[in-house]
């Protein structure tokens, strides 16, 4: 494990404002990843008192560790949405998915924000003819509902890629890519320069009602009472709200970064600066990085990696794809927590009234959480459902969750030999 090439850059500062007594505010938030950071900043602007309160650095989990993949949408396309949900939270819930990239590359252009990005799309590349017409329904389906996405030949994927092996794809012109430890640490900064006070290495260890406030305790015995909560812990929810650890599958999520390219190299691939996921099921998916580099990432082992070999799948997939990095050095291997639910859909719960939840972004988080921050926000306020497109239901532990690990050490087995097999 080394740390993530994100982390090269010098990041940006903002004071760290510890918990030295017991507090109040109008609006405590657990985890400082995108969506605290998104939330806290629509708060404070909205005229509340926030604190934001996290186990670690701001940007030293799944916000400042992840691909900066900014994709659209869910799992699910607008039809699988509708036919689910009904006509209206379908539709809703279709329109905010696609509208989770332009959450991002609009707020930091708004901002101002010095965060490195290329808005040049996402392509799904697919490795099977089964993925192949998955891809095409689905883009069709985006193309109706009128979004400019172009379904690609075996030769506009391969140009497009400059990888080799896959029979096409589809490219989605509203993603792409951000450096994603800058932009969570540059929301840091614009949410203190908002009024937001975050504390970090602050660990909140309990949560009790107490009359009309919520009362947080932080492991080194502080206290912080809120008129509401959010937490936003997401693949790191612990003990903290009962249950809530349960209805998520934590994945590991691991990267690779090869050693600078030369520009030789560099522009023979992804010519055009898209990012790129595959249909495998257990999928890999890629971008160009920082400092001429080139980033892949996927699925790893559920144990903690001790040993570089932990990714050497990764290896084998990147070298796969692109034969002519078959000598370079792999100089960055990193890892974090995604947070997977069984629907496949993110969760939104409020247990008690003014105790909001929400996690389970499939991997998808950049956009989702930056855009659902401030909806979860307005809903508190105003206490208009309609706010959030998500339902909000109960927490519902997935049974057996305790063996978790075995079941998805062999899913993920299973579902690689699959993906070899599969033509
Ligand atoms: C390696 C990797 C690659 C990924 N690639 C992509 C991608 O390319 N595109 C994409 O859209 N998404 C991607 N994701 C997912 C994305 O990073 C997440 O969905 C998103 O960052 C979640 O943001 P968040 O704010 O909800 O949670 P997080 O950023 O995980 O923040 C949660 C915070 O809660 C804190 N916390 C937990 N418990 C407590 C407690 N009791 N007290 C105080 N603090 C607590 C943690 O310290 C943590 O900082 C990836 C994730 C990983 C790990």
């Amino acid at each position: 494990m080394t740390a993530s090439a994100w982390t090269e850059a010098p990041s940006t500062p903002f004071p760290n404002d510890p918990l030295t007594q017991n507090e109040s505010c109008d609006l405590a938030i657990v985890g400082g990843g995108i969506l605290g950071l998104c939330s806290g900043l629509h708060a404070a602007r909205e005229g509340l008192s926030v604190r934001i309160v996290d186990a670690a650095s701001v940007g030293d989990r799944a916000s400042g560790l992840n691909g900066g993949q900014v994709i659209a949408g869910f799992k699910y396309d607008p039809g699988w949405l509708v036919a689910h949900f009904g006509e209206k939270r379908g539709a809703a819930l279709a329109q905010f998915g696609a509208s989770t990239p332009d959450a991002v590359f609009d707020l930091i252009a708004r901002e101002k924000l010095d965060v490195p990005r290329q808005a040049s799309g996402w392509i799904q590349a697919a490795h099977s003819d089964v993925a192949m017409r998955a891809i095409e329904q689905r883009a069709k389906q985006w193309i109706a509902y009128g979004v400019p996405a172009k379904i690609l030949n075996v030769a506009e994927v391969t140009r497009l890629t400059g990888a080799r092996g896959y029979l096409g794809g589809w490219h989605d012109p509203r993603g792409g890519a951000i450096q994603p430890f800058a932009y969570t640490r540059e929301l840091a900064r614009i949410a203190v320069a908002a009024g937001v006070r975050i504390a970090e290495h602050t660990r909140i260890t309990r949560l009790n009602r107490e009359n009309s406030a919520w009362v947080l305790q932080t492991a080194d015995g502080k206290s912080l009472r809120a008129k509401s909560v959010i937490i936003a812990t997401n693949a790191y929810a612990d003990g903290l709200v009962p249950g809530l650890a349960r209805t998520l599958l934590p994945l590991h999520s691991f990267q690779i970064a090869t050693e600078p390219l030369s520009d030789e190299v560099l522009s023979t691939i992804l010519p055009e600066g898209q990012v790129v996921s595959d249909s495998r099921r257990i999928v890999v998916y890629y971008r160009k990085g920082p400092n001429g580099r080139m980033l892949l990432g996927g699925r790893g082992s559920m144990a903690e990696p001790t040993d570089p070999k932990a990714w050497s799948h990764l290896e084998h997939a990147l070298k796969r794809l692109y034969p002519a990095l078959a000598d370079v050095a792999i100089e960055k291997r990193w890892y974090g927590r995604v947070a997977m639910t069984l629907d496949h859909l993110p969760h939104v719960h409020e247990p008690e009234p003014g105790l909001i939840i929400a996690a389970g972004c499939q991997g998808r988080g950049v956009g989702l959480m930056t855009a659902l921050g401030p909806r979860l926000v307005d809903y508190l306020a105003s206490r208009d459902a309609e706010r959030i497109p998500f339902p909000i239901t109960p927490i519902r532990p997935i049974p057996f969750h305790a063996f978790r690990n075995i079941g998805i050490s062999a899913a993920i087995a299973w579902y690689r030999l699959v993906d070899m097999l599969e033509r």
